[in-house]
């Protein structure tokens, strides 16, 4: 039912503001994928939308799909002197959960000849699946180190090397991060996760470049039908999700005298003025640099593993770009520069062609939008495009989005099937949970196709190469 919505374009739908919505929502998506949309995310686009100080309008991705509060594929920017908050659910509790995406220099040709043992070699150093351990044990003076330098931080404990770190988002480390801020629970829980995967959604990949669709592009990536890349999808573990929980809960007690009421409890949120919007602000961006220190320590043990296959094969980083975030940012609104807090749950910054924050190499195509899809479909790679600062704040979907829930999944496949009818399709998955894998099946996410389609044709991110999973290590 698609009569709330007026359309806009092809691939743009507009929720008019109604009732307690302060700024209209807006979605970007075919009109397929919207009609698929859960009524639920309408409902949360609309209570996003009335949030105090939120600008521009509510937007919703074409992988949208419900999330606690803030949909997932949801984006939403707040203008600190306008009375603006910081959401907690807005940033989602995987805190800076992202994809990096690293060229091997090798063709197919290469990895199909040792598939097998490059499986073997990567799930034998890659720490995965729930409550896994790495061989690292940060102590407290450590840890703030850790939280304070992310990527930087990393490369300078010998994972990685500088060249890395002019890949990332804020060159691998964002100002700002508040280790104090940071609760010893969550600490506590991060102590010896450092450089793990994780769970579930997960992963470690190994793929190849199937298609090219922007011949500039790919060239200013590095990238050529046929090339081997790795992408590692994965967040801020433990540390994450205790931030999530520990200010989630004090927003809700807070919000009453700060004059906010919540429709919804996950919607808890907090003045960006206020001492507890900062003190979160300052957890969430240690929670960031946690994340990016995480996927480097992961990228050294993935070199590690592939110089063990291919002597003497290096990685070098292609880009890293985080999906659940609240980042403060520079952008027209009406004709006038303004600084906004944009929340990004589930959704990619996708800055265009000749943005300041660009590295160099890609300042002309655009930044690199990593898209996960499933282990079983393909995965892509975009380019943020032009005017997307104007339509989203710069951002675009993050994946393919679940069309079911995981428990669904699971009543429907099993994992162990599922592994063989990948393996005989020349995919290998390794798991330490077959559960998890039946969760993750490709046919419980949507046509990861369909969303990088209205990406591409609403301009948010352009398609620049598609990928195909050869081995997967899952969480
Ligand atoms: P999320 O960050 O919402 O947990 O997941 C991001 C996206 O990753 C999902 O929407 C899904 O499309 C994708 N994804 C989940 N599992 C896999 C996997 O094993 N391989 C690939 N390539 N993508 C996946
Ligand atoms: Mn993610
Ligand atoms: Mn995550």
């Amino acid at each position: 039912d698609l009569k709330q919505l007026q359309q806009r374009g092809e691939f743009e739908w507009l929720l008019p503001a109604t009732g307690r919505m302060r700024v209209p929502g807006v979605i970007f998506a075919s009109r397929e994928l919207v009609a698929a949309m859960d009524e639920k995310v309408r409902e949360q686009i609309a209570n996003v939308a009335g949030l105090p100080g939120i600008v521009s309008a509510a937007y919703a991705m074409p992988d949208a799909h419900w999330g606690y509060g803030f949909p997932i594929g949801g984006v939403a920017a707040f203008d600190a002197d306008d009375g603006g908050v910081v959401s907690a659910g807005g940033v989602g509790f995987d805190i800076s959960c992202g994809v990096r995406t690293l060229h091997t220099g090798l063709k197919l040709a290469d990895v199909e000849r040792d598939k097998r043992r490059l499986a073997d070699a990567l799930f034998a150093r890659i720490p995965a699946g729930v409550g896994s351990t790495g061989t690292i044990h940060l102590g407290a003076a450590e840890m703030n180190a850790m939280l304070k330098g992310g990527a930087r931080w990393a490369v300078a404990a010998g994972y990685g090397s500088d060249a890395d770190l002019a890949h990332i988002e804020e060159h691998g480390c964002v100002a700002g991060a508040d280790p104090a801020a940071v609760s010893d629970q969550a600490k506590k829980r991060q102590r010896d996760e450092m450089g793990t995967l994780g769970s579930g959604n997960h992963y470690l990949e190994v793929q190849v470049v199937s298609e090219i669709f922007d011949a500039a592009a790919a060239a200013a990536y590095g990238l050529a039908a046929g090339d081997v890349v790795v992408s590692i999808h994965c967040g801020s573990r433990g540390l994450g999700h205790q931030i999530g929980t520990d200010y989630l809960r004090e927003m809700v007690v807070a919000a009453p005298a700060a004059g906010i009421s919540l429709p919804d409890r996950e919607l808890a949120c907090a003045p960006l003025k206020s001492s507890l919007g900062k003190r979160y602000l300052g957890a969430m961006r240690a929670g960031i640099n946690c994340a990016l220190a995480n996927r480097q320590i992961l990228t050294h043990l993935a070199r590690g593993a592939f110089a063990a296959v291919f002597p003497g094969v290096k990685l070098p980083l292609l880009y890293d770009v985080s999906h659940n975030t609240c980042k403060e940012e520079s952008h027209r609104v009406d004709g006038n520069k303004r600084r906004l807090f944009v929340h990004r749950k589930g959704a990619t910054r996708a800055f265009g062609p000749g943005h300041v924050e660009l590295p160099p190499e890609y300042a002309k195509v655009g930044q690199p939008v990593l898209i996960g899809g499933s282990m079983g479909t393909a995965s892509w790679i975009l380019a943020g495009s032009a005017g997307t600062e104007e339509r989203a704040f710069g951002s675009a979907c993050h994946g393919a989005g679940r069309a079911m829930s995981r428990h669904e999944a699971m009543r429907r496949w099993q994992g162990r099937a599922l592994v063989d009818e990948l393996a005989a399709r020349g995919i290998l998955i390794r798991s330490p949970s077959l559960r998890g894998v039946a969760e993750e099946a490709p046919l419980a996410y949507k046509d990861v196709g369909a969303v990088v389609d209205s990406s591409d044709r609403a301009g948010l991110a352009g398609k620049v190469a598609r990928l195909t999973p050869l081995v997967c290590i899952k969480g």
